[in-house]
């Protein structure tokens, strides 16, 4: 038995104006999702539960079958996976963003997307003359970076992400708690550091703005996940261009399945992706397939794009898949985004998603209906826990159910 998980991050959406007060899903062509969705149950999923926020971390838990609300330790513990960091039981990490400072305000949370080239440089200065016995910095990709703490017991600490105070004073948003005090100094020592570094001075004279100053935040400790194949009895693999997802894909013991061309962004490689997808397939009994360009344009409020990347989607990953899919005796398929990331919005909200579930044992109790987030709810099947429909993806529907 082969199984397939499809997210298209971001993709439900309310009505807009501009669509004819439809959604993106109503009026992008799609026409492999909308023929399995007539031939497989449709219906709702809560994968954000009360009080979380709505990430891709804690609702992609969801859909790759655990509860957030017990294994969930923060974003910075599941970045720091992907980058192969092993945390000791007490040790904390912190994501450490390369922000822009100018005069007291946090102007740019991602230091004008800085290069990863240039990060690396400012980060091993950090590294220089903070870095200790206790701390230590390790660069990522661009403005993404971590921040390792040995004594964990030291800090608890609530942290603002900076993405969600761009253009505020950043002193409003100091960490607060205990052991804050030592974030807000290596805060400021940080612009000490990187103020008048040469990569900052080079930055300066290309009219970008400078990588001068750190923000720690989404602190945690090693999550405590028990390995997908082990709680399961099936092997996993994760196609993403998103290092959460990865990091994810990590901490269970899935294969990380890098394909070239994909970006995360509008341009991805669709087409490698459901390539990729399908041969890995041949060797793995679950293949969990990402894609993000559907979240970034409900973020950038890009209806155009948002329905582009729909139709990308479709065409060369669900289209590609399913045909393969089909030519064996036994599959099973979910399709879910794993939160809505509405244009009106501009960012997620914690609704409960429409997911298509399909399979070749399904016999007769297709819904009929396109894939929609209206269709899926008018099903009235509703899946509370966001895990269960991973369970139900390994150990089949329930036959009374529907
Ligand atoms: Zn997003």
């Amino acid at each position: 038995m082969k199984r397939v998980v499809i997210v298209p991050d971001g993709v439900a959406d309310w009505p807009l104006k501009e669509l004819g007060h439809k959604t993106p899903l109503e009026v992008a062509e799609k026409p492999n999702l909308d023929r399995l969705s007539q031939t497989s149950i449709l219906g709702t999923l809560k994968t954000c539960p009360d009080g979380m926020y709505p990430g891709s971390d804690v609702c992609g838990l969801s859909l790759m079958g655990y509860e957030p609300g017990s294994v969930y330790t923060g974003r910075a513990p599941l970045e720091a996976a992907n980058m192969n960091l092993v945390l000791k039981p007490d040790e904390l990490v912190f994501r450490c963003n390369l922000v822009t400072e100018k005069d007291g305000v946090l102007a740019d949370y991602s230091a004008d997307h800085v290069s990863t080239e240039e990060a690396r440089v400012l980060i091993q200065a950090l590294e220089q003359r903070l870095g200790s016995a206790t701390i230590s910095f390790h660069a990522g990709k661009m403005y993404r970076h971590i921040m390792r703490y040995k004594y964990g017991d030291d800090l608890h600490v609530e942290t603002d992400p900076p993405h969600d105070f761009q253009g505020d004073r950043y002193e409003a948003h100091w960490p607060k708690g205990k052991g804050a005090e030592i974030l807000i100094a290596l805060t400021e020592r940080s612009r000490e550091i990187l103020r008048n570094h040469p990569v900052n001075r080079k930055r300066g004279k290309e009219g970008k703005k400078p990588a001068n100053m750190i923000w720690l935040w989404g602190g945690g400790r090693a999550p405590t996940i028990e390995p997908f194949q082990k709680k399961f009895g099936i092997s996993g693999g994760v196609i993403s261009a998103v290092d959460l997802l990865n990091g994810l894909g990590r901490c269970l013991g899935w294969e990380i399945i890098s394909v070239p061309g994909a970006t995360g962004y509008f341009d991805t490689d669709y087409r490698a992706k459901g390539e990729y997808a399908v041969t890995a397939l041949g060797r793995l009994d679950l293949v969990f397939v990402h894609v993000e360009a559907t979240d970034e344009a409900g973020h950038t409020g890009n209806i155009k794009e948002k329905v582009r990347a729909i139709e990308n989607l479709d065409r060369d990953i669900v289209g590609p898949v399913l045909e393969d899919l089909k030519k064996l005796a036994e599959w099973r398929v979910f399709v879910a985004p794993d939160h809505y990331t509405p244009i009106e919005k501009k960012t997620h909200v914690a609704e409960p998603v429409p997911f298509i579930f399909g399979a070749s044992d399904l016999r007769g109790r297709g819904s009929g209906l396109s894939y929609t987030e209206a269709n899926a709810r008018r099903m009235g099947i509703h899946l509370e826990r966001g895990s269960e429909l991973m369970n139900r993806l390994v150990n089949g529907w329930p036959v009374q159910s529907v």
